[in-house]
C-alpha cells in the first residue's frame, strides 16, 4: 500500500496501536482532523478523485459497537478494527455505505473491541460465529498493523465460538503457524481472471488466491469459498465455467474436501454508477438496464429471471466440478 498522507485523530497516538502507526509512517505527513467520519476535505472532493482518496490513510478510534444480526455464514456482523480498503472493486458495497470515504480507516482501540467480542462470545446459549471483517479486507490491513496475529490467538484461547473473515488478498504467511484451534474460518472470494483483472482493481490474481486458500487449509484453518460478486456478463456462462474448472484442478484435494461455497449475486447503485463514470471511465459499466431492476434508495439487482437462470447455472456446474464442497446458500 501506497499511502501519501495520514489524516489523524489526535488521540489514537495514546493507543499502543496509534504510536506504532506515527512510527511507521513519520517519513509522511500527518494531519489532525475531529473525526475520522467527517473530514470536510474529502466530502468536498469530487468523483473523479475517488481512487486518489484511496492514497490517504485514517487513523482514528472506533466509537460505536453495534452488532448487527446476519443469517448467513455468520451469526452476527460485528464492526471491527478498519473499514474501507486501498483497492477499488467497482461494485464494492463499502462505497454505498460510505460513499466516497471507502478509503481505509484504522481503527486504534482495538483492546475495546476484543473485549467486547470476547465478553458477547459467552452471551448466547449457542456458540455464535462473528464475522469481523465485512467493512474492510483484514488480510490487507493486517500488513500494516498485524492484528491478526493477535486476534486469533486470542480469541482461539479466550472466545466462544468462531470469528471469521473474507478477503480478496493473498498475504496469508503470518497467520499460518499461528494457534488458532479451528475458530477462525477464513474465506476467499473468488471471480473469474477477466473479472478480477478488470472489475476488481488492486486486488490479487486468481491464481495467488488460490494458493492462500490451500495453505490456510493446510494451516488447519476452516476454509471457504465466496464465488462473489458473480456478474452476469454476456459470456458469463464460459467464464464461470472456467473458473470452476480451474478450482477443482488446483484447489488441494484436502481443501476440496472440507470447502464450503458462498455465492452472492451482484447488485449495484447509481452511487457506483456515478463514482465509476468518472473515477473509471475506461473501466467497464456494471449497469446493464435489460438484466437489471431497481430495488429501492438507488440501488439495482439482477432481474428474477435472469438471476434464476443464472442460479441453476452455478449450482448444476459447482456440483459437477467440486461435488464435496457443500454450497450453504446462494443470494
Ligand atoms: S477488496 Fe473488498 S473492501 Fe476492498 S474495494 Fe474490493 S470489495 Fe471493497
Amino acid at each position: 500500500m501506497n499511502f501519501n498522507t495520514v489524516y489523524y485523530e489526535p488521540d489514537s497516538l495514546t493507543y499502543p496501536l496509534g504510536q506504532k502507526l506515527k512510527a511507521d509512517f513519520s517519513h509522511l505527513p500527518w494531519i489532525p482532523i475531529k473525526s475520522h467520519n467527517r473530514i470536510e476535505e474529502m466530502q468536498k472532493k469530487s468523483n473523479a478523485e475517488f481512487y486518489k482518496m484511496k492514497s490517504y490513510l485514517i487513523i482514528g478510534t472506533r466509537k460505536t459497537h453495534r452488532y448487527v444480526e446476519n443469517a448467513k455464514i455468520s451469526d452476527y456482523l460485528v464492526p471491527f478494527t478498519s473499514s474501507g480498503c486501498t483497492a477499488a472493486c467497482l461494485y464494492c458495497y463499502l462505497v454505498c455505505n460510505y460513499n466516497k470515504c471507502s478509503y481505509l480507516r484504522l481503527f486504534v482501540n482495538r483492546e475495546q473491541m476484543m473485549d467486547k467480542l470476547l465478553k458477547t462470545s459467552y452471551q448466547y446459549s449457542h456458540p455464535c460465529t462473528f464475522e469481523i471483517g465485512s467493512n474492510s479486507d483484514l488480510i490487507l490491513e493486517n500488513t500494516i498493523t498485524q492484528n491478526l496475529q493477535w486476534i486469533i490467538p486470542y480469541f482461539a484461547k479466550e472466545g466462544r465460538g468462531n470469528i471469521t473473515f473474507p478477503t480478496k488478498f493473498t498475504m496469508v504467511e503470518p497467520l499460518l503457524p499461528l494457534d488458532h484451534q479451528g475458530k477462525t474460518i477464513f474465506r476467499m472470494s473468488v471471480n473469474p481472471s477477466s473479472i478480477i483483472d478488470q472489475i476488481e482493481i488492486g486486488t490479487a490474481s486468481l491464481s495467488k488466491r488460490i494458493q492462500a486458500i490451500n495453505s490456510m487449509c493446510e494451516a488447519g484453518y476452516p476454509t471457504g469459498i465466496l464465488i462473489a460478486p458473480v456478474i452476469l456478463t454476456e459470456d458469463y456462462k464460459q467464464l464461470y465455467e472456467e473458473l470452476l474448472i480451474t478450482l477443482e484442478e488446483t484447489l488441494t484435494e484436502k481443501t476440496k474436501k472440507q470447502l464450503f461455497i458462498e455465492v452472492i449475486f451482484m447488485t449495484y447503485s447509481f452511487i457506483h454508477r456515478a463514482i465509476n463514470q468518472e473515477a473509471f471511465p475506461n473501466r467497464p459499466d456494471l449497469y446493464h438496464k435489460e438484466l437489471m431492476t431497481g430495488r429501492g434508495r438507488g440501488r439495482y439487482c439482477y432481474r428474477p429471471e435472469a438471476r434464476a437462470e443464472g442460479e441453476i447455472f452455478i449450482k448444476d456446474y459447482i456440483k459437477k466440478y467440486l461435488p464435496e464442497a457443500h454450497l450453504v446458500y446462494i443470494s
